[in-house]
């Protein structure tokens, strides 16, 4: 027998970005536990704007487990929020998901590592570095500074131990910008990852006294690229059926819906989707052939023998907008196209 420790990680509260919160419970087993033994939970929702103090039980739903490499004898429990009564907590966004094993996700999820109230690199005191050019993909001290490329390193082998489904990073184009890719099969399993992903993020950089800025356009107007968090996606349908007609009504939805989607891809989007810097306008709606102003990007291996089958990539939600949500908006689009 062992005691393991198990991190039960939640999304609280708050609007209109949920934080992250997590507490450890210390439990004996034989041998590393499956997901099935692990027991609910509880937590204090008066403390995290989920309940009322008069009544605050809120209750924990294990509902995926990852290896923590980082701690001896140790797991991430991801829980969805649950009210006493069994029903899912308002907040839970997890819960609205389209249940669809074949609807798959690959998140690209860009953030700046922040130190002292700028980015990694900038000047310490003010004033900025050369401008946006090389940093993309850069290398070398100017490019990419000396602890940055130590804290991504990390963080991708701390991913890889948990089983988490990184497909790639990359330093990004502004300075102090980086990238992780997660790809996931069945609709929830992506956007589960991510959010473990961040929670790791997160508690990595404690250690280096550097602050993650999720924000999608931290450093406001000026030549400075804001963070997204482009969301690909397919169907069983998308991927074996396909064909021009099924996609131009789809198409058509993601236009009708474009307010819904704008509502839950992350805060401040309108500072960020400008028709610049590789974007288009908050208020507009188009799609295009590799076309990175595009709302919805349509690859090339779409497009392979004018099939119109695979996946497409929506380049609008941003790097602070939950994926739970992202993901549960477009498989509920999707769903009012008809497939016959
Ligand atoms: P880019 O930066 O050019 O947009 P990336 O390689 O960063 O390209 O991201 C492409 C994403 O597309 C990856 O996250 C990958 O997992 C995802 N992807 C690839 N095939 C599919 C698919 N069939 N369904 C959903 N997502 C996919
Ligand atoms: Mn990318
Ligand atoms: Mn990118
Ligand atoms: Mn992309």
């Amino acid at each position: 027998m062992a005691k393991y420790k198990l991190e039960y990680l939640w999304l609280d509260g708050y609007e209109p970005v949920a934080n992250l919160r997590s507490k450890t419970l210390v439990k004996e087993f034989a041998e590393f536990p499956s997901l099935e033994e692990i027991p609910l939970w509880g937590f204090d929702g008066s403390s995290t704007r989920q309940a009322e103090g008069s009544n605050s039980d809120c209750i924990l739903k294990p509902v995926a487990l990852y290896p923590d490499s980082t701690r001896r004898d140790a797991a991430i429990v991801m829980c969805e929020v649950m009210l006493p009564d069994g029903e899912p907590h308002p907040t839970n966004s997890r819960a609205t998901i389209i249940d669809d094993p074949g609807a798959w996700f690959g998140f690209e999820q860009e953030y700046f590592l922040y130190q002292g109230g700028v980015p990694l690199g900038f000047p310490e005191g003010g004033g900025f570095p050369q401008p946006q050019g090389k940093y993309y993909t850069g290398v070398g001290y100017e490019s990419v500074g000396d602890i940055a490329r130590e804290i991504v390193d990390a963080h991708l082998d701390i991913c890889l131990d948990a089983g988490i489904n990184h497909e790639g990073i990359n330093a990004e184009v502004a300075k102090g910008q980086w990238e992780f890719q997660i790809f996931g099969k069945g609709s929830r399993t992506a956007a589960d990852q991510v959010w473990v992903a961040r929670y790791l993020l997160l508690r990595l950089c404690e250690e280096y006294q550097v602050d993650v800025n999720w924000h999608c356009k931290p450093l406001g107007e000026g030549d400075w690229n804001g963070s997204g968090m482009h969301s690909n996606f397919s169907t069983d349908h998308l991927r074996d059926v396909g064909g021009k007609d099924y996609f131009e009504k789809l198409m058509a939805a993601f236009d009708k819906y474009k307010n819904e989607h704008i509502a839950v891809y992350g805060p401040d989007n309108h500072m960020r989707l400008t028709g610049l810097h590789e974007t288009q306008s908050i208020d507009k709606f188009n799609y295009g052939l590799a076309n990175r102003g595009a709302s919805i990007r349509i690859p090339h291996s779409f497009m392979t023998d004018n099939a119109y089958r695979g996946y497409l990539e929506d380049r609008r939600p941003n790097s602070q907008g939950d994926p739970y949500k992202i993901a549960s908006r477009i498989l509920q689009t999707i769903a009012t196209v008809p497939t016959k």
